[in-house]
């Protein structure tokens, strides 16, 4: 994995594709993410006709399988609960949206953001973290499982939609982006996208965005949703200091709206505080460190952050998420059905591998876990529950 060439330089690049380039780029900031400068591809490629090396990279996520698969993935509330609650596939657009404001405010690559953005969740299990966490500990002594790896195996091993490579051959600074942390033993292993977690250096200024607007985006929707489905109650919300300032802020405003009008009024406050702190923090340190190129924001401290107020803030929202929302009794009945249908696929599988589709089955039982691990962190949420019905009901579908 530590291949990387670097065909993308504009030593190698043409002149009519330079000069477009340079109109692609014009107006980024000298510490931005520079498609030009780009430590390239593993496996070269001629240059993009009429996009930039950043946009194909978004163009090939949003064509890929993983990310039609997203649509079915549990964010909180399994796919199956109600039509309108976020799926990983509308997180991720948000969390792109977001991303993209705060890009463009700071002169920094909004086409490498939104691709990061959008392939940030592509590792995903089925049932959001409930999914992920039975995984893990069926391949415990096997490596573990990790989101954030699969996500980087998704996109540089396991889409088949090239002649030429398996994966999407992503450029290595999307890369960077979607490998958020790694342990030492992984980083060791991942070559030079690993090398910044044993150097302890940040990635590009579009990757710390896309993760802090990550954050933004499943605070905000999640209390959206914690409200639209009566798991929380906005009396319950009243502890929380951000959500009271902008929920009183919106009804002095609009005495007259309550429901959803007056939720939706409050999280768009926000969204907006949080982007706007977001950008004047990072400004901030960004004239404070002043780095003069993507290099320099690697070897400085991490540049993009909330000024401390707001940062405490946005930290006590996610603390009453998790005590009243991801551990109520409703959630966790679900989590625990999610964990009981993965480990029984997973043990299925393990017991006796005949029982996968051929391109999972492997020659030796060294590599069937991760093979496994690998069909099973694909599934849909309800291909899963499907996958379970299959193998566990008797006179059901084969
Ligand atoms: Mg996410």
């Amino acid at each position: 994995m530590s291949d990387t060439c670097n065909d993308t330089s504009t030593g190698t690049m043409g002149g009519a594709s330079a000069s477009r380039t340079a109109m692609l780029e014009a107006g980024l900031a000298p510490y931005a993410a520079h498609a030009s400068l780009s430590r390239g591809r593993r496996y070269p490629e001629l240059p993009p006709a009429a996009r930039s090396e950043f946009q194909r990279d978004r163009d090939r996520i949003v064509h890929s399988t993983a990310f039609r698969r997203l649509e079915y993935k549990t964010q909180v509330f399994v796919n199956h609960e109600g039509d309108l609650f976020r799926t990983r596939l509308t997180h991720s657009i948000e969390v792109a949206q977001i991303a993209r404001s705060v890009a463009r405010n700071l002169r920094v690559n909004e086409d490498l953001v939104e691709a990061i953005s959008l392939a940030h969740d592509l590792g995903h299990t089925p049932f959001g973290h409930a999914g992920q966490d039975a995984l893990n500990e069926c391949m415990r002594g096997h490596g573990g499982f990790e989101h954030n790896l699969q996500s980087l195996a998704v996109v540089d091993e396991l889409e088949e939609h090239y002649g030429a490579f398996d994966g999407l051959n992503l450029c290595f600074e999307t890369r960077e982006g979607i490998l958020k942390h790694c342990s030492r033993e992984n980083a060791r292993r991942l070559g030079d996208l690993g090398e910044r977690f044993l150097l302890g250096r940040q990635p590009s200024i579009e990757a710390q965005i896309a993760n802090i607007a990550d954050e933004i985006a499943y605070n905000n929707h999640d209390v959206d949703d914690g409200l639209r489905s009566g798991l929380l109650t906005i009396e319950q919300l009243a502890e929380v200091e951000l959500w009271m300032t902008h929920y009183d802020a919106a009804r002095g405003e609009f005495p007259q709206i309550e429901g959803r009008r007056l939720i939706h009024e409050t999280v768009r406050r926000i969204i907006n505080t949080l982007i706007v702190d977001l950008i004047e923090e990072t400004s901030r340190n960004l004239a404070r460190h002043a780095p003069r190129s993507l290099d320099e924001v690697r070897a400085a401290p991490q540049i993009v952050a909330h000024s401390e107020g707001v940062a405490a803030q946005a930290v006590a929202l996610k603390r009453f998420l998790y005590a009243n929302l991801y551990r109520h009794y409703r959630v966790m009945r679900m989590a625990n059905k999610a964990q009981r249908v993965v480990k029984g696929l997973f043990d299925a599988f393990s017991d006796d591998p005949r029982l996968l589709p051929p391109d999972y089955q492997s020659p030796d039982s060294e590599s069937q876990p991760r093979l496994i691990a690998h069909y099973i962190a694909g599934m849909t949420d309800r291909y899963a529950l499907k996958e379970y019905r299959r193998l566990f009901v008797v006179a059901d579908e084969v």
